[in-house]
């Protein structure tokens, strides 16, 4: 079984209370507050040996993290030390990725709107690849990349007709999509970077076909078609790409109605397509973000208030929500919870979790199956790790949440929780606005 396959972290225990990487969750709470983010430090490091694992027979991988999905520091330095690279898209990436000491010739820039700014600071960090996703682009990174006098290294982003998500998945001539060339413009954005761009090299393509992707065929026919066009754009204009990025996605499992396939089962269409296609073997990218951090990452909060509706629903209110976590209130996202301090109460009773923002839409999960609740029980909602602090917002004024790595009985903050005076220090009041007194 490999990590994203798993709800919990893989260290997690029952003892009285619900164990993380040997630390005691509700002291975990005792100690630096609720909300709080939890990292299992061996599940990250886990998860990145599986993927290694899985793709060890195919000799010219790259694992890309992708960035998104959790960017802090520290998270960044377990990573590179796991041998990762990254995928980025944004100044603020590119500088969080620059500043954990990363080699930046492992870093891929990506995104379907960079800025002439990102593009120079990409270039003046020395950024490996770019992936450059439409016409405007191309020329905007080649101009950037002529006035100072350097070379960007470029993968073509092309939109495979391919999507696939949790559950379903299209295939069409073409794609209605934001991101990307679609097949019939390659020839065009190939001469021109041929005839026109000096300054930009091209090396591949890329592809990214959906996120929580529970099949793997889709990956096998991605690999196909990113084979073949780069078998046609070789007998077209006789030039040899010697890269393929094939995207992220692998789904993890939030509830007990998800099943993710292993690591190895996606590695297996990968290679099994690559050897049924291509003739030449060129470096393979993966970029995987959501499988490598969620299952990782636990969110603590403490109950509440709760009420009881006409009808018999019953509302407990937790001190966080749709900001610290916004995917359940966006795209009616499932998680799993328990309650940390009451593991041996064995008669759960139906609640909806709701958090603390001022939205009716502001509900964690519906219908929990949780132990006699009680203000001050702590509430642990499991595969928090991706998308939740990286999505997080301020709204109500309510200060973003710490995080904690975990690891053999030991805790440190990675993340300092925001205090009252960091939500003012952006603020200012013009001069004729000031209170004198
Ligand atoms: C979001 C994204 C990923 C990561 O997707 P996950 O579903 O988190 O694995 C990888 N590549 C690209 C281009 C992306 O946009």
């Amino acid at each position: 079984m490999s990590e994203n396959q798993s709800i919990k972290p893989v260290t997690t225990e029952e003892k009285n209370n619900l164990i993380i990487g040997g630390c005691d969750l509700a002291d975990l709470a005792e100690k630096y507050g609720t909300p709080l983010y939890v990292i299992d430090e061996a599940t990250v490091r886990g998860i990145c040996r599986s993927y290694q694992d899985a793709f060890s027979e195919y000799p010219n991988i790259r694992m890309m993290y992708a960035c998104k999905a959790l960017c802090t520091s520290a998270i960044i330095r377990i990573l590179d030390e796991e041998g990762f690279g990254f995928d980025v898209v944004s100044a603020g990436e590119i500088y969080t990725v620059y500043n954990s000491g990363v080699d930046m010739e492992k870093v891929l820039f990506n995104g379907n709107n960079k800025s002439k700014r990102e593009i120079e600071l990409a270039l003046d960090y020395g950024v490996g690849r770019f992936s450059v996703d439409n016409f405007y682009e191309a020329e905007l990174l080649n101009s950037v990349a002529s006035a100072k006098n350097k070379q960007a290294d470029v993968l073509l982003r092309i939109t495979p007709g391919i999507e696939c998500h949790t559950h379903d998945y299209i295939k069409t001539g073409q794609t209605d999509s934001k991101f990307g060339f679609d097949l019939s413009q390659i020839d065009d954005i190939v001469n021109l970077i041929k005839n026109d761009y000096k300054n930009l090299n091209l090396r591949g393509l890329h592809a990214h076909i959906g996120s929580q992707i529970f099949e793997t065929q889709c990956y096998y026919d991605e690999v196909e078609i990113l084979v073949k066009e780069i078998a046609r754009i070789k007998d077209v204009h006789g030039i040899s790409l010697n890269e393929m990025n094939i995207g992220g996605g692998l789904g993890v499992k939030y509830t007990e109605a998800d099943n993710p396939p292993p690591v190895s089962v996606l590695a297996r269409a990968v290679t099994s397509a690559m050897h049924k296609y291509a003739i030449d073997i060129p470096i393979i990218y993966i970029e995987p973000g959501r499988s490598v951090i969620s299952t990782a990452g636990v969110t603590l909060y403490t109950v509440g208030s709760s009420k009881v509706v006409p009808g018999g629903k019953k509302y407990v209110a937790l001190d966080g929500g749709m900001a610290d976590n916004p995917r359940p209130s966006m795209y009616q996202a499932k998680y799993t919870a328990e309650v940390v301090n009451k593991l041996n109460n064995k008669e759960p009773e139906k609640v909806t979790l709701a958090g603390r923002y001022c939205e009716s839409g502001d509900i964690l999960i519906e219908d929990a199956e949780l132990s006699g609740l009680e203000p001050g029980d702590i509430i642990c909602v499991y595969n928090t790790g991706a998308y939740n602090y990286s999505m997080a917002s301020n709204y109500n004024r309510v200060e973003k949440p710490a995080m904690v790595l975990v690891n053999n009985s030991h805790s440190d903050i990675i993340v300092y929780r925001e205090t009252l005076d960091d939500l003012i220090s952006k603020d200012c009041i013009p001069d004729r606005l000031k209170k004198n007194d």
